[in-house]
């Protein structure tokens, strides 16, 4: 396999179209479907409102019977309250009390508020002009009987889960949730716990990727540690091939001697991508098995964390059923200055902060690619082209928030 070296954004145009969305769906409750990803278009099967609605307190009457200036003085006949309907019709000329939520007596289409009224015993006195329908809801002011209301691959809110709620429904079809293997590779990893002798660290890129991946709805299955030892990762892919839909290793996809990954992904399945123009992150692994989709991200935690990120997260969200999109893209200006060689895109870690109604950016630290301290103050990810080089205090650059990426 060549050396493809795409940008990162063919690379990630290249997986997309290489991945289907799983095609199994299930229906869940409404209260159970935050973050699922809707298998289909939701109408909304009633008007929202049902019925026309007060928006406000206050007195409900018939515009068109105020005649001339005010104040007006309207008989009582009346209540309506949220819940409880006023049932008998108010005769011509008259008023009746309303509040927010309740329904609007039939006959009557305008609310005047409450502070622009006085009551006068069974009189109400109206102080200030009203025009027909004020403060009036209409049916399906929020949403019309038919319309849709979701559509297939959205990604459910808790805005979406109160909208549907409130239309009447309490089950969805949502999205079977994706199987995704991870495991890490690497002689001197240890799981937390385990005594460090000499040469070794601690595993911490499989809890990383398992929480990343874990905001989209999947189902982690966790094969462990896989020594450098090439039967032990063809076992293992094996295995997960036959369990999983998208396979997440960290590890193993350098050049080094040890670096087995990618050859045996060669070997037993078919190895689309390698090495991409990135920073951090260049030898990264993209392919298929049989069955699932692969990752092979590199070791260096950072490097994990980035690809998992701008990579990873994205094609799981297309075989989840979802629609990505670019993520969010928010200008600032850089504090301090940057060193960066043109050839590769690079992203680094950033704080973004607002100064002044400007938003400002500053690089956390030394960013090298195996330091987890680089995120510690970090909430945006800074994105430096490929053609740039150095940038210096002031400079416009781009920053990627990490809500926008999670
Ligand atoms: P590799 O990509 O296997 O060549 O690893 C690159 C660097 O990342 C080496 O310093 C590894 O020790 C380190 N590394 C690899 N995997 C992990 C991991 N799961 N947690 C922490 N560091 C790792
Ligand atoms: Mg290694």
């Amino acid at each position: 396999m060549p050396e493809t070296r795409l940008d990162l954004d063919e690379a990630l145009r290249a997986m997309l179209d290489d991945t289907r969305p799983l095609v199994a769906t299930e229906p869940v409750a409404i209260a159970e479907s935050l973050g699922r990803f809707a298998a289909e278009a939701v109408h909304a099967p009633i008007n929202l409102p049902p019925f026309a609605a007060s928006a406000m307190d206050g007195y409900a009457l018939r515009a068109a019977e105020l005649k001339g200036a005010p104040p007006f003085r309207l008989p009582l006949t009346g209540t309506s309250s949220a819940g409880h309907p006023l049932t008998e019709r108010v005769p011509a000329g008259g008023c009746a009390r309303i509040f927010t939520g309740a329904a609007i007596p039939e006959g009557l289409d305008t609310v005047a508020i409450q502070e622009d009224c006085e009551r006068d015993g069974d009189w109400v006195v109206i102080k200030e002009a009203v025009a027909s329908g004020d403060n009036v809801r209409p049916v399906g002011h929020d949403v019309a009987a038919g319309s849709r209301i979701l559509p297939a691959g959205r990604r459910i809110t808790p805005f979406d889960q109160g909208w549907l709620t409130a239309c009447g429904l309490d089950r969805i079809n949502v999205r079977c949730r994706a199987v995704v293997g991870i495991f890490s590779t690497g002689d001197e990893l240890l799981d937390p716990g385990e005594t460090p002798g000499p040469g070794q660290i601690f595993d911490a890129n499989r809890v990383t990727v398992r929480a990343l991946l874990s905001r989209l709805p999947v189902t982690v299955r966790d094969y462990g540690i896989a020594a450098d030892d090439p039967d032990q990762i063809r076992q293992l892919l094996t295995q997960a091939d036959r369990e999983c839909d998208l396979i997440v290793t960290s590890g193993g996809v350098s050049v080094g001697d040890a670096d087995w990954v990618k050859q045996v992904i060669d070997d037993i399945g078919h190895l689309r991508l390698w090495k991409l123009n990135l920073k951090p992150g260049k030898p990264v692994a993209y392919g298929r098995l049989a069955r699932a989709a692969f990752f092979g991200l590199p070791g260096n935690p950072v490097s994990t964390i980035v690809t998992a990120l701008l990579l990873v997260r994205p094609v799981l969200e297309r075989l989840c059923g979802g629609h990505p999109a670019a993520p969010l893209a928010v200008p600032a200006i850089l504090q301090g200055s940057l060193s960066h060689q043109p050839g590769r895109e690079e992203f680094q870690r950033g704080t973004l902060a607002s100064q002044d109604g400007q938003l400002t950016v500053s690089a956390t630290g030394d960013q090298s690619s195996n330091r987890l301290a680089s995120f510690a103050l970090a909430n945006c990810l800074i994105r430096i082209p490929k053609e740039q080089g150095d940038l210096t205090e002031g400079s416009n650059v781009t920053t990627l928030p990490f809500g926008g990426l999670l």
